[in-house]
């Protein structure tokens, strides 16, 4: 029988993945996942790439694998080092026939691909596993035919292409067992693990099972896919949005599993614009992927995919300010205060702090994009670098587009709950000055009560100049 050897990167389940599948039924299996000590370095501006909460969550995830596998009567081999340099000596330990590995779609991780090839002497075959459509399934030519609109892409990939079936789970494997498991030291890897504050939109925990888990809950016992379009944009609590993307970003749970999850929702209970919206979502999501696939080093580049020529500031001091929630527009800051406690925040934060910082205080966006994979539990680098660079207008949309950040916060915040909830220092302050603090006067704040001058800084810059300035890029 056959020796394969199943490398797991990001694709940590044992539902709905082709490589596992077709190992299994091809022969005897060694499953290997390598903690890669690049992944734990640093970035271009000094941040860590995987902060405190991705760290867990991965390690969680990994641990969550090892224990499916277990019930498929195998076990994980967990290793630290270069997949270059390990995963020949195992090839070798293990008389491994073939290397079977889901392709990425960012350009490190397809160097690294490229490395392990050339450093192996068996065959490597590789499968598509990370998208809702694969690869081989769209309508375009070649992946450079890909349309640089969205749009575009989305209504010739929903006429044309079909989405497949998912794989189920192996019944069993046929498994070779390490000689030796020890557990992988990664305190040195790993300087610090945090799970999230209790004051996160949901718990949180990596893996498979409560990835799934997550999936039941939100559409089946809770019955909250029937309304997703409405709510999508929310900043409080669970129930907005699905909060799959962590589990999403390191493939505990794949698009085609919530694919199908939604269709049986539509035949079972409802089928509406919002149970499509998902689909929608799904269908950015691969975009952005294949996007990175096309465009390779050009994603990460200060020009973007455009090569737009434009200037951007490296102020470390307003950097600081936006990074640590302390720009004294509360907005802005109680956004960043939710990801600094708890790596995650709002589509719809997101693309405001990521205005506020590429367009009105022009900071170069790849500060921020490295800041978010340093501090995201759902870090993955074809969505973060996409959606940075389409809000520092360098991506997918030419238009020089920006967020009015204070019109944002009166829409989606209007009564301030979501501002409070962040800002300890605002929570009493009147509804009426939560998002301007800095226009309350000391006799109001006599007069509503509020003892002591509040401890919030005045804004580091004047929005309605900044607006002026970014027009005049135009
Ligand atoms: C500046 C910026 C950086 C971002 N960085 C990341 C990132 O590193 N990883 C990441 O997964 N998403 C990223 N996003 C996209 C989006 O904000 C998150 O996917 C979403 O907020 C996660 O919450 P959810 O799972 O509840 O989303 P839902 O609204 O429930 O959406 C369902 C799924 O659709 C996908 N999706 C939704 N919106 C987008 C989008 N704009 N782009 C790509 N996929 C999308 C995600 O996989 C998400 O889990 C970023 C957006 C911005 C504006």
């Amino acid at each position: 029988m056959k020796k394969i050897l199943v490398w797991f990167r990001n694709d940590l389940r044992i539902s709905d993945n082709e490589v596992l599948y077709t190992a299994s039924m091809e022969g005897e299996v060694l499953p290997v996942y390598i903690f890669d000590p690049r992944d734990f370095g640093k970035t271009t501006f000094g941040f860590d790439k995987t902060g405190p909460y991705r760290a867990k969550f991965l390690i969680d995830s990994v641990q969550d694998l090892s224990n499916n596998l277990k019930d498929l009567e195998a076990e994980l081999l967990t290793v630290v080092g270069k997949p270059e340099l390990l995963l020949p000596e195992l090839v070798k330990t293990y008389h491994i026939d073939e290397l079977y590995v889901n392709r990425e779609v960012t350009i490190n991780e397809i160097q690294i691909e490229g490395k392990v090839e050339e450093a192996l002497t068996i065959p490597v075959r590789k499968f598509w596993g990370s998208t809702l459509f694969h690869i081989d399934d769209l309508p375009f030519d070649d992946i450079n035919d890909i349309p640089d609109v969205f749009t575009n892409f989305r209504k010739k990939c929903e006429k044309y292409s079909e989405i497949r079936r998912s794989y189920p789970k192996p019944d069993t494997l046929n498994s070779i067992k390490p000689h030796q498991v020890k557990e992988p030291d990664l305190n040195a890897l790993v300087p610090e693990m945090k799970a999230p504050s209790e004051k996160s939109v949901i718990s949180f925990k990596g893996g498979e099972s409560n990835g799934l888990k997550r999936l039941k809950e939100y559409i089946w016992e809770k019955d909250l896919l029937k309304s997703y379009k409405k709510t999508r944009n929310g900043l409080l609590g669970g129930d907005y949005s699905t909060k799959f993307s962590a589990w999403l970003a390191n493939g505990s749970v794949s698009p085609r599993t919530i694919y199908e999850e939604v269709k049986r929702y539509e035949d079972e209970r409802v089928n509406n614009q919002s149970t499509y919206w998902l689909i929608f979502e799904l269908i950015w999501r691969d975009y952005f992927r294949f996007s990175a696939f096309k465009y390779g080093s050009d994603i990460f580049k200060a020009g973007g995919i455009q090569k737009k020529d434009r200037s951007w500031d490296v102020n470390e001091e307003l950097f600081h300010a936006w990074a640590s929630g302390k720009t004294g527009i509360p907005f802005i800051d109680a956004n960043m205060r939710e990801l600094n406690e708890t790596g995650f925040m709002s589509n719809r934060g997101r693309q405001n702090v990521a205005s506020f910082l590429a367009q009105n205080l022009n900071i170069d966006w790849r500060m921020g994009a490295e800041y978010f994979e340093q501090m995201l539990i759902d870090y993955d680098p074809a969505s973060n670098y996409g959606n940075w660079a389409y809000n520092a207008t360098v991506g997918h949309d030419p238009r020089n587009r920006y967020f009015n950040i204070l019109n944002q916060a009166e829409r989606y915040d209007k009564d301030g709950s979501y501002t409070k909830y962040w800002l300890d220092e605002l929570k009493h302050l009147p509804n009426e000055f939560i998002h301007e603090p800095n226009r309350i006067e000391s006799e109001q704040i006599e007069n509503s009560g509020i003892e002591h001058k509040i401890d919030y800084p005045s804004p580091i810059i004047n929005l309605e100049v900044s607006y002026e300035q970014i027009k005049s890029r135009e």
